[in-house]
């Protein structure tokens, strides 16, 4: 897709957010994990919400994991997804366990269900900007 055709709002490249949106960048799936505990997080953030410790790696993800649910959108709630709607945005769980609000790109909505497994692709929507979707398995 060309910078100018993608009209729906993009992440802002700041922080750790902007080092997970490079490695989708390069079309890969990374999600922070404790050096001290091991769990893994995502929203990117400095101290693990298990121990405390602000020791952390960027770890490659295997990309599969489930619906965990969604709702479906049909009235906008911002003018730029008028054309959108109805659309489902779905919050996938990982094999990792951590949770991402994303899509499954390749089922309509009343299609979903709940432990659809499904593996993640990317979106490169602009030049700066990739997005992890996924696809039922
Ligand atoms: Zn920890």
């Amino acid at each position: 897709m060309t910078e100018t055709s993608y009209t729906l709002p993009l992440p802002e490249l700041e922080g750790l957010h902007k080092e997970f949106y490079d490695h989708c960048k390069n079309h890969a799936l990374h999600f922070q994990r404790c050096s001290d505990c091991q769990i893994w997080r995502h929203v990117p953030r400095e101290m693990c919400p298990e121990c405390g410790s602000w020791d952390w790696r960027w770890e490659a993800s295997s990309g599969r994991g489930r619906v965990f649910t969604w709702t479906v959108v049909a009235r906008p709630m911002h003018p730029a997804f008028v054309d959108a709607c109805p659309y489902a945005p779905v919050v996938i769980e990982m094999e990792e366990g951590v949770r991402l609000l994303s899509e499954v790109a390749d089922v309509a909505p009343a299609d979903l269900k709940i432990d659809m497994e499904v593996t993640v692709h990317y979106d490169d929507v602009t030049n700066e900007v990739t997005l992890p979707k996924f696809k039922k398995l």
